[in-house]
């Protein structure tokens, strides 16, 4: 499953570096993941909430 981050460097979404399952999001796991910004290089600190995934009736952001 696809899942995106708001990038808090350049504020675009980007394609987690990461794969999770809708369980493994479900159960809160992922908490304090720094994603390296791909446009900038910059790493940032990213929590579930930062993060979201695209359905395939509809986006949820
Ligand atoms: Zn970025």
């Amino acid at each position: 499953m696809p899942v995106f981050y708001k990038c808090k460097i350049c504020g675009e979404k980007h394609l987690s570096p990461v794969a999770y399952t809708k369980e493994s999001l479900d159960s809160s796991t992922v908490t304090g993941q720094t994603f390296k910004c791909p446009k900038t290089g910059q790493a940032a600190k990213y929590d579930l909430m930062d993060l979201f995934w695209e359905h395939k009736d509809k986006n949820t952001f």
